[in-house]
């Protein structure tokens, strides 16, 4: 069962912050003027599911301990797996996000290890046939990082460590995880987390996790070797394992590229092995000897049958998939000719967004997309945020813009013509939320409506100019400043109607004429 809960990460704010001058990584960068850096990332992410992976216990955070569990993902004896088919769809998303092969056939297995949180003594997990493989995620610089495949497995339980025990908490066990390993593609820590940001975002906005991070439900390894330049061979790797932040994940991936170059430069070897990462020292540090893929002692679960998934299937989970915002900022661009940045911003609003495209379909090219989006972008989100201010939602959990699309369509209309300016259009917007009046009869009722003609505009110049004599003088005598002094008078005079393209070429002239007679 899907977890309908809407989605509500702001996909552009997530990348924006890939600001690289934000960070020093000069040392990094030194590094691989000798070394290339090579960094491949594998992503634990949690599926929004009702229940577990094999079995029908809540998968829900904060319960009481040992409250969500059943005798399958205890392990007890005889208990069977039955495959959680919701999970199989969330993972079937994610490969279609990621350009995946959705494979038709796909294996469970068992990865045999002890651990006190395992119960069973094995997790099942995928190896060589996993539900997706083959994907890309392009990052902003263009390059393509490849994805070798996304696993279906189970989580673990839980240990909590206390003063003189350990106490266990299976509530996890069982929780259904997609595992998605990226080729050893990446080569910067600031490129690593732009890709762990990429799938953060694509899980959240398709609903295939919540993506918490501090709950551990979005969790990445790194694992990170160098290469002598000029080196055909791979350099040995470590695994830095469970970062949960991005900004860990930059700086575990530097730590760990600085502490390899220095074990390299004084003639050492990196040693395979499994790392932390302490963020209060910032700093990784040794764990466990790597274990290869043959101590765990793989087998084919003899307890679930091979999983099939056929193309009438991912046709249907296709087609019940949003729109990710990246593909839709492109659309935008194309179909309408807004700027790329300006189409990233409203992609990132699935209900401005939809409200935009509403609004250049009705205007149907009578007016500029540019000023469409623009007045979407400034007015319609300023109303939006001002109602968020005054409420317990926020700006993503928006469901529906709150002014009527009619309404929208005689504002831009009457802005477009040149009757109003944008003061009025606030002040229509406003009064029309707590009225309800149409925008029209708010127009004709207070009488708004620009003024623009030279005439009326050339009273209220000179009516302001004589009415501020000593200001005018410091103006003539080269004070340029007071120029924004005028326009504000003039606009006071002018009750906010005038317009201000019009007042503003109007005024300078005024005001130059009188510099040039002054001289004179
Ligand atoms: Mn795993």
């Amino acid at each position: 069962m899907m977890n309908s809960k809407p989605s509500c990460v702001l996909f552009g704010s997530e990348l924006s912050d890939a600001n690289p001058s934000s960070r020093d990584f000069s040392e990094v960068r030194e590094v691989s003027r000798k070394y290339d850096i090579v960094i491949g990332i594998e992503i634990h992410c949690q599926l929004a599911t009702e229940s577990k992976l094999f079995s029908v216990s809540a998968n829900a955070f904060g319960s009481v301990p040992n409250s969500n569990i059943d005798p399958t993902c205890l392990g007890l004896p005889g208990a069977l797996p039955v495959l959680n088919e919701a999970c199989v769809d969330l993972a079937i998303r994610m490969g279609i996000a990621t350009d995946c092969t959705v494979e038709p056939v796909s294996v469970f297995e068992r990865k045999n290890y002890f651990y006190p949180d395992l119960p069973k003594g094995y997790q099942i997990t995928q190896l060589d046939m996993p539900v997706c493989s083959n994907g890309t995620v392009e990052l902003t610089s263009g390059k393509k990082v490849r994805i070798d495949r996304i696993q279906l497995e189970e989580d673990a339980g839980k240990n909590i460590h206390q003063e003189g025990s350990s106490l266990l908490d299976f509530n996890r066990s069982g929780v259904g995880l997609i595992e998605i390993v990226s080729a050893p593609d990446l080569s910067s820590p600031e490129e690593a987390s732009e890709y762990v940001k990429r799938i953060h975002a694509y899980a959240v906005n398709l609903g295939v996790s919540d993506g918490d991070m501090e709950r551990g439900n979005f969790r990445a390894d790194a694992n990170v070797s160098l290469k002598p330049k000029g080196q055909t061979t791979l350099g040995q790797r470590t695994e830095i394992k469970n970062l949960n932040s991005f900004k860990f994940l930059e700086k575990a991936i530097a730590f760990e590229i600085e502490r390899q170059c220095e074990v390299l430069e004084s003639g050492g070897f990196v040693a395979m092995e499994t790392r932390g990462y302490n963020s209060t020292q910032n700093e990784t540090f040794s764990q466990r000897s790597k274990e290869s893929a043959h101590d765990y002692r793989y087998f084919p679960e003899p307890d679930l049958p091979p999983l099939f998934v056929s193309k009438e299937r991912i046709a249907r989970v296709k087609a019940s998939m949003p729109e990710l915002p990246e593909a839709k900022a492109k659309r935008l661009a194309t179909t309408f000719g807004v700027t790329e940045s300006d189409a990233r911003l409203l992609a990132t609003n699935k209900v401005i967004c939809e409200y935009f495209e509403t609004l250049m379909k009705a205007l149907d090219g009578k007016v500029e997309a540019k000023s469409v989006c623009h007045y979407t972008l400034t007015e319609i989100t300023r109303v939006i945020r001002n109602l968020a201010e005054n409420s317990a939602s926020t700006t993503e959990e928006l469901v529906e813009v709150p002014v009527p699309i009619a309404h929208s369509l005689e504002i831009i209309l009457l802005l477009n013509a040149g009757t109003l300016n944008i003061r009025m259009v606030r002040e229509i917007l406003d009064e029309s939320l707590l009225t309800g009046q149409t925008p029209k009869s708010i127009v004709d009722s207070k009488g708004l409506m620009q003024v623009s003609d030279d005439g009326p505009l050339l009273a209220i110049i000179n009516k302001v100019l004589s009415e501020n004599e000593a200001q005018l003088n410091s103006y003539l005598n080269g004070k340029d400043k007071l120029f924004g002094f005028f326009v504000g008078q003039c606009m006071k005079s002018g009750d906010g109607k005038l317009n201000p393209a019009r007042l503003n070429d109007l005024l300078k002239e005024s005001l130059e004429s009188k510099r040039t007679q002054n001289e004179t």
